[in-house]
């Protein structure tokens, strides 16, 4: 696909809306724009300074279309770095449509998805992770995931990589100037400086590489399994938490029998809640293979809400599963507390006096759990401003780079001869350099741009 013309796509979501936007980029959007422009000032569009605003009407033959504003961006001043000109018209979709159709019988071409930003990365606006953050932006739902596209943004650790990258690409050269002389063994390249740069690059890439995880996890929702005996009030927690009748309430013991699960939005973070089949012997073979799942669902849960209620208090359970899930954060819940007196809770209390004391029922002591929720999960795993990866395709390049470092730096131990050493330089220069984009195939690109929703 050729990306030296002039491309057209509606930039706002399809249907009804108060405004509508247009994007038209490319080196002919400001002159096949004012063609079809007719400003009320009567200037000529094509002689107006970059970064302006212009009220007119587009028209098409002598049918004026709609009133519209009409913003200016010049080559290299813009998103995409070609000259590019927004519309916004009115946002009926007949509208819409009319004015991109008379843009595309203009000699314009529709765009493909994402190749406003595809143009920007090729045109050197942004680094490939730069532009991959832009999707994550778009897709971003909570506080937690909007920071982190926010930060990759803006350059993140694609800039950390790039710096670390050149450095490695200097001494690669230097050991590739050595090939040259290889009769006269001759060393251009400082062992001990070369070292401690493959050091400082394997720390960079072991910090971004265990960052996954977290990073992973906030993208999804941090998982949280719901477990406790059957009927001491897991659904309707899970309720209360949702505020919707979602999971199946009864009395009847074992009647959530599937697991259920929903993303919930607290303080700024994604909670994926998995409601679980009750944990209690059983000889109903549809309930076994529930429990048998409640059992793997704990296993991905980064916390375990242990639920009871507090007429029988199920102190049992509470040891077995903190047993089961040694290193899993495991919350007491004391639920029906509507039902006690006085008397009753505070004896509970003194049993476990870090347990959450709550009436799902009544919907009391929700927001307590809620913030303990959002606490527990800022300390353990969101700390500082650290760089988070959220991006497979990121994290794998960074694995690819990692073990080519390690190879290097084995090679260097094992006194390699630089030939040798400079194949793997190579190939970790070449995983480096995926991340950043100075690497790049069509396929790779393709693949990643797909993903975006068109006009971005
Ligand atoms: P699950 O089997 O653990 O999912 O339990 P359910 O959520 O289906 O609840 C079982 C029964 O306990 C239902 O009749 C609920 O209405 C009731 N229940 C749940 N929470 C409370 C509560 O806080 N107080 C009281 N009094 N009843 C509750």
């Amino acid at each position: 696909m050729s990306h030296s013309d002039t491309i057209v796509a509606l930039a706002t979501p399809p249907g009804t809306g108060a405004i509508a936007i247009i994007r038209v980029s490319g080196p002919d959007a400001i002159t096949l724009v004012s063609k079809h422009f007719k400003p009320v000032s009567h200037k000529d569009l094509t002689n107006q300074n970059t970064h302006t605003i212009h009220l007119g009407h587009i028209v098409d033959a002598n049918k004026v279309l709609d009133k519209v504003l009409v913003s200016l961006f010049k080559n290299p001043n813009s998103y995409t770095g070609e000259n590019v000109v927004e519309i916004s018209c009115h946002g009926s979709p007949y509208i819409q449509q009319q004015i991109i159709q008379l843009f595309l019988k203009a000699g314009c071409r529709m765009a493909s998805a994402g190749e406003f930003t595809l143009r920007a990365f090729l045109n050197g606006k942004m680094d490939l992770s730069q532009a991959e953050a832009v999707a994550d932006l778009i897709a971003s739902d909570s506080e937690a995931s909007h920071d982190i596209a926010m930060k990759q943004m803006r350059g993140g650790f694609s800039n950390e990589i790039q710096k670390l990258r050149e450095e490695l690409l200097n001494f690669a050269s230097l050991i590739e100037l050595e090939l040259d002389f290889s009769q006269e063994d001759v060393e251009f390249a400082d062992r001990t400086q070369f070292y401690d740069l493959l050091g400082r690059i394997s720390e960079v890439l072991k910090k971004l590489i265990d960052s996954f995880a977290i990073g992973n996890v906030i993208k999804n929702g941090i998982p949280i399994a719901i477990v406790g005996k059957p009927n001491v009030g897991k659904s309707t927690l899970l309720n209360a938490l949702l505020n919707e009748e979602r999971a199946i309430v009864s009395n009847i013991p074992g009647t959530t029998r599937d697991t259920v699960e929903d993303l919930i939005n607290i303080g700024g973070i994604n909670f994926r809640f998995i409601d679980t089949a009750g944990i209690r012997e059983t000889t109903d073979e549809v309930e076994k293979i529930g429990i048998e799942r409640t059992f793997h669902k704990i296993e991905n849960a980064k916390l375990i809400l242990f639920l009871f209620d507090g007429l029988e208090a199920d102190l049992d359970n509470l040891t077995r599963i903190k047993k089961k899930f040694p290193s899993k954060e495991v919350l007491a819940i004391c639920n029906k507390v509507d039902l006690l007196n006085a008397e009753e809770l505070a004896s509970l209390r003194k049993t476990i006096p870090n347990g959450i004391y709550i009436s799902a029922k009544k919907k009391e002591g929700i927001t307590l759990l809620e913030d303990k929720l959002s606490t527990l999960v800022v300390s353990g795993s969101l700390q500082g401003d650290e760089t988070i990866i959220t991006n497979s395709r990121h994290y794998d390049a960074l694995l690819k780079s990692l073990e080519e470092i390690q190879k290097v730096k084995e090679g260097m131990d094992l006194d390699l001869s630089s030939d040798l050493l400079a194949i793997d330089i190579r190939q970790a220069l070449h995983h480096l350099g995926e991340i950043t984009g100075s690497v790049t195939t069509d396929d790779l690109l393709g693949n990643i741009f797909s993903n975006f929703c068109i006009g971005k």
